[in-house]
């Protein structure tokens, strides 16, 4: 986005404040049906948790896509959007079978992912068709907190209990009509995605019933200079090929679902911070923002890379920093990092500030959370205000001791 923009919003709607760009929501979402043209119905499922405004929501909703949530909270989110029941795939993960009903009850298609949950459902609605959730065993990405179809996971049911799960449809009567896998968040061999998918198909095979297959996602985006990411055009290839194959064999159009959030949300999103103090100590020149990880928890918690660019100084020399927040314990969100000359009351942009930043916010250190603001087709909209001390006291209760 343009900086001279970025400015602007950050001096209208003060800082720290969340901004998106629309049209790069839009264009990747666009990217994806093209990649994936050849499959007669192919179905997108924005995964919410990703960056859940309303109004991100009614965006994408616009784009013609469907939502993957994970709380009934985000179903009722969905359903609040403008999403239809049917446009809305609810897969929790260890929620409680009340729960499931209660997505049940909205009209939404559920997804289980273990067998106690599955033979509890089925035994009690035979006749609401679930998808079940596989786990291939196949590592996706090196980090183990985001790699979630391996062996120790706990998502999804062991691609080796697929006669369990056969034989609880026998006894129930229940019927599958998707299967689903979401290996992890790191897609960078395409190999092993179809490696993955080959697992999945085998599987697939062996429910009679299925109108879908679901792949997940797990598509990696750039978060800098050099980085590799997904070749989202080469996956749409080759799966697509495999897919025909696979419907052709079990005699039926399946539709081939995707969820991302990543993908779609996260080169959208740009994160602007002030910087409140420069200080220079013996090892270190430290700048101190007006956030802390209570805004942009990532870094600290994935120990990812987040791009910082000083939007203030785009053109100064580039010196070292380690970029850290005003929260009361260690929040650093860049260490020797080359940026642009930093000065007091200057603001940084975070890159990349469009999955999983908002959405991870707390109010830590009772600070406020940020503000969000949308530019689309040239116009800015807030789509969120900035808290409030009402915001904070809403729900606590005051004992009067006196
Ligand atoms: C989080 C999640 C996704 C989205 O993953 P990204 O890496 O953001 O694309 C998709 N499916 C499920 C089930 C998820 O939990």
């Amino acid at each position: 986005m343009d900086t001279n923009l970025l400015l602007n919003i950050a001096q209208q709607y003060g800082c720290p404040v969340y901004v998106y760009d629309g049209n790069t929501i839009e264009n990747q979402f666009q990217r994806l049906q093209d990649a994936f043209k050849q499959v007669k119905k192919l179905k997108i499922n924005y995964a919410a948790k990703a960056l859940t405004n309303i109004s991100v929501l009614k965006l994408l909703k616009k784009k013609g896509s469907g939502l993957d949530t994970v709380s009934i909270q985000e179903v009722l989110l969905g359903l609040e959007a403008g999403f239809s029941p049917d446009d809305i795939m609810f897969t929790p993960n260890g929620v409680s079978l009340e729960e499931i009903e209660e997505a049940v009850q909205l009209g939404v298609h559920i997804n289980i992912d273990n067998l106690s949950i599955l033979e509890q459902f089925g035994a009690k609605h035979p006749d609401i068709p679930v998808c079940v959730r596989i786990n291939p065993h196949v590592m996706a990405g090196g980090n183990s907190n985001i790699s979630v179809g391996h062996i120790d996971s706990k998502f999804g049911i062991s691609v080796h209990q697929t006669p369990h799960i056969l034989r609880i449809i026998e006894n129930t009567k229940m019927k599958v009509n998707g299967i689903h896998m979401h290996t992890g968040s790191d897609i960078l061999d395409i190999e092993v995605f179809l490696y993955a998918s080959e697992i999945l198909f085998e599987t697939a095979k062996q429910f009679k019933n299925l109108d879908f297959i679901d792949f997940g996602s797990g598509f990696k985006v750039p978060y800098k200079e050099g980085d590799l990411e997904t070749d989202i055009e080469e996956l749409g290839e080759k799966l697509t090929v495999r897919f025909n194959e696979f419907c052709k064999d079990y005699g039926k159009n399946l539709t081939l679902v995707f969820e991302p959030g990543k993908f779609l949300v996260s080169q959208a999103g740009y994160f602007l911070a002030k910087v409140n103090v420069v200080k220079q100590t013996t090892s270190t020149v430290f700048a101190g923002v007006d956030s802390g990880f209570n805004h942009l928890i990532r870094p600290m918690f994935y120990n990812s890379y987040h791009h910082i660019t000083n939007i203030s100084n785009v053109n100064g020399k580039q010196r070292f920093y380690s970029v850290v927040g005003y929260i009361c314990e260690t929040d650093t969100f860049a260490s020797n990092r080359k940026i642009a000359e930093i000065s007091e009351g200057d603001i940084l942009c975070f890159h990349n500030a469009g999955a999983y930043c908002f959405s991870m916010t707390s109010n830590y250190n009772s600070r406020f959370k940020p503000a969000e603001v949308l530019f689309y087709n040239d116009a800015v909209h807030l789509i969120r205000k900035r808290e409030t001390m009402a915001d904070l006291l809403q729900n606590q209760i005051a004992v009067n001791f006196d």
